[in-house]
């Protein structure tokens, strides 16, 4: 079983989908179990696979679904855009 730290670790020097997948499980239950470090890694876990499903839709030039905006949302911004061309984007 692995520890805390080596967890941590592990985590924090590589991208935890690059591990064999024996020690990708190995992580995993910790994580899922562990009551000290287990909120903490899940979330780092959660940001590489978000980050993975990404790089995977940019490297092959298909955007996934979830990272386009709907049609009305972005004809809202450009009218919003071309009626007050003044304001700042972070007063949109
Ligand atoms: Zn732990």
């Amino acid at each position: 079983m692995l520890r805390c730290k080596q967890v941590s670790e592990a985590l924090a020097s590589v991208n935890y989908w690059e591990l064999p997948l024996r020690k990708r499980i190995g992580l995993r239950l910790h994580v899922f179990f562990c009551m000290v470090c287990g909120p903490f890694n899940r979330f780092i876990m959660q940001m590489q696979d978000t980050t993975r499903h990404y790089l995977s839709h940019e490297q092959s030039d298909t955007p996934s679904p979830d990272m386009c905006l709907p049609k009305e949302a972005r004809q809202r911004i450009v009218d919003r855009i071309k009626h007050n061309p003044d304001q700042t984007a972070s007063n949109l």
